[in-house]
Order: C-alpha cells, then sequence, then structure tokens
C-alpha cells in the first residue's frame, strides 16, 4: 500500500460528504451560519437524486452552492475495476482510496435479492486460516466515508434500479473491530432522508469479539447479527479462528445469545465447511446443539479456496449429508450458494486477488 495521495485525488481542506451524519453536516452548516434544514436539502440531493456537483442544486442558495466545497467534499473515490461473474450475478469492485489504498466489495443477485458486501478494513489483524484477507495483515481502518462509498460504487454499478437492497459486512476486515467507523456509516445509510436503509436489511457479521457484540446490542438498532462460528470446539476454533484463544466459544455464544434477546432478531451463525477437518456428523451434532441454544439460523458455506492455502472444499453429497444431519436437530439450516469464486469475489477470498485493473 502506498502512503502517497493517489494523483487523481487531491486532498480537500473539508470532510467527506459521505462520512457526515446529517447533524454533523448541519453543525458545519451552522458554523456558516446557515439552517439545519440545508442539511436535509443537501442529503437528498445525494443519496436521492444522486447529484454529486453543487452547481446543479438548484433550491440552494447561490452562495452556498459556491462554498459548499469548504463545508463538505462530494468527490468519491474512483472505481479502479468492475469484474463480473460468469453469469453476471456477481460483481466485484476495487475502490481507489485517497492515500493508494485499495478495498475490494462485492455486490450479489440472486432472485430473491441485492446484496452488497462491504469491507470495513484494509486487510485484517485477526487471521482466521483459511481467510485470503487474514494473509494480508490489517493495512488500517476504513473511514466511514470509506464504507460509504462502496454503497454508492455499487449503487451506481446497477443504476440504482433496486428500490431495496441488503448490505452485509461480510467483506474485508472485522466490523467491531472498527466499531465507530462501522456505527457512524451504518447511521449515515440509515438516516430516513438518506438512503433510508432499514437497520433490518443491516447485518454485522463478527468473528467473535465478545464485548463489541454486547456494545452492539446496547444501540437501539435492529441490526442483523452473523457469528462467524466454523467450528464447535475450542481446540479445533484457536486453530482457524485465533481470536478465540481471547474469547472462547462459550462466552461467545453467551454474547450472541443476548444480542437475540435484547434485539429480538435471530442471529446467524455462519459455518465454512472444510473438507476433513470440521465436516464430520460429530461437528453436525455439536454445531446443531449450539444452534438451539440461542435464536439463529445456520448458514453452511462450502468453503472457497485461497492460492496458497491447502485447505479444501467438500463434495457436494458431503454438504449435504452435512446438511441433512443437522435439519431434523437445527432450527432453520440454509447451504449458501457459492458465488462469484471464479473472480475471487466469494466469501474468504477478498484479498487482492484477481484485482488489476
Ligand atoms: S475471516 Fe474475517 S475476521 Fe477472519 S481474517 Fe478474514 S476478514 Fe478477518
Amino acid at each position: 500500500m502506498s502512503s502517497l495521495p493517489s494523483p487523481s485525488f487531491v486532498p480537500h481542506e473539508a470532510p467527506s460528504f459521505y462520512g457526515l451524519t446529517r447533524a454533523r453536516l448541519a453543525e458545519r452548516l451552522a458554523e456558516r451560519g446557515l439552517p439545519a434544514y440545508r442539511a436535509g436539502q443537501l442529503f437528498s440531493w445525494v443519496y436521492h437524486k444522486r447529484l454529486r456537483d453543487a452547481e446543479g442544486m438548484t433550491d440552494l442558495p447561490r452562495a452556498l452552492r459556491r462554498d459548499l466545497v469548504r463545508v463538505c467534499d462530494l468527490r468519491l473515490p474512483r472505481t479502479l475495476s468492475v469484474r463480473a461473474s460468469r453469469q453476471q450475478e456477481t460483481h466485484k469492485l476495487v475502490l481507489e482510496l485517497e492515500d493508494g489504498a485499495r478495498v475490494e466489495c462485492v455486490s450479489m443477485r440472486t432472485a430473491r435479492r441485492l446484496t452488497f458486501c462491504l469491507s470495513s478494513q484494509i486487510g485484517c489483524a485477526l487471521r482466521c486460516s483459511f481467510c485470503a484477507t487474514g494473509l494480508m495483515g490489517l493495512k488500517r481502518n476504513l473511514r466511514p466515508e470509506e464504507i460509504v462509498a462502496q454503497v454508492i460504487a455499487m449503487g451506481d454499478l446497477h443504476g440504482w434500479q433496486d428500490e431495496r437492497f441488503n448490505i452485509v459486512f461480510m467483506g474485508m476486515g472485522e466490523p467491531l473491530a472498527n466499531y465507530h467507523a462501522v456505527l457512524e456509516a451504518i447511521r449515515i445509510l440509515h438516516d430516513p432522508q438518506g438512503l433510508n436503509l432499514g437497520a433490518r436489511r443491516i447485518t454485522v457479521s463478527t468473528s467473535g469479539l465478545v464485548p463489541q457484540i454486547a456494545q452492539l446490542a446496547e444501540e437501539g438498532l435492529q441490526l442483523g447479527l452473523a457469528v462467524s462460528l466454523h467450528a464447535t470446539t475450542d481446540a479445533l476454533r484457536d486453530q482457524l479462528v485465533p481470536v478465540n484463544r481471547r474469547w472462547p466459544l462459550a462466552g461467545l455464544l453467551a454474547a450472541a445469545k443476548a444480542y437475540g434477546q435484547r434485539t429480538g432478531r435471530r442471529v446467524t451463525i455462519e459455518y465454512t465447511l472444510i473438507a476433513g477437518v470440521n465436516d464430520g456428523p460429530d461437528d453436525a451434532d455439536r454445531l446443531a446443539a449450539f444452534a438451539r441454544e440461542l435464536p439463529s439460523k445456520i448458514n453452511l458455506i462450502p468453503y472457497n479456496p485461497v492460492p496458497g492455502l491447502s485447505w479444501r472444499r467438500p463434495g457436494p453429497d458431503a454438504v449435504e449429508a452435512f446438511a441433512a444431519r443437522l435439519y431434523p436437530r437445527a432450527p432453520a439450516v440454509t447451504v449458501r450458494q457459492t458465488m462469484g469464486d471464479e473472480i475471487w469475489a466469494a466469501c474468504g477470498q477478498l484479498g487482492g486477488l484477481g484485482t488489476e485493473p
């Protein structure tokens, strides 16, 4: 990662518009003697009418249009590349940030919904042993505007034709390790005068930062929570998801249960199936027992290969057998359809693979 500014991006003095909540934008406008409702007008122009040039914002006073550049910066990161899967249902975008860092995000379309998978960090410190992002180590946290910009880039790509879409924080990084920026971005996306994205359409996925799960439960938002479990014994989870050594399974499941009870939402238990490692009948039985402990659903993810790592995806029969063993014992089970693995866009594959423009 270069520490030099990208040649395409000369920093402005004003903060990025996309990292400002409406309240914070109103404060900046008030410093110039302007009323709070101007912040709502700006949100409407940018997030509803998709205008990113102050000149066209015809209901704003001419002086504000001229001076807006001192209040906030309306420019967005450049989209460096877009790769589409063979069926065109998955797109992987690479955005170039102000310091030259590159962030990856993925849009996925199924018959039922459009979902944007967002990154929260460049790289990741948690180093889960099967994940391409973990191999990078942590480069830096993303700022709120760099998270919101991913949604806008993917919305632009799809022409904003979908009235509704979901977002999941399952891209690069551990979102709860960048808690404040992620929550600030969520508040901006959730704003009824902005994109008005319902909290129930937003899922935060964690590898198990127990204190932050408890904190998230108290935010008063009905965000979806996904817990990346991947193993049902501490011995195996210590290897696959090393953060387990800090917060072992019992505490994680207690926090997830409390989250589900506090928010009234079922917690998604993510379970990556790795051949010969965690896909046996005993694993299925223990997983079902965990799932019965809390309001939950299980999402099975057949492993997506990463170059340089020796883990393997189980065959379709093994995946089916594992799911079949869970069905009568666990509350709800889905097998995630593998999407975008041929463009390195699937779960666990974000980390600079196939990202050259
Ligand atoms: S799986 Fe998630 S938490 Fe684990 S290393 Fe990859 S990005 Fe980080």
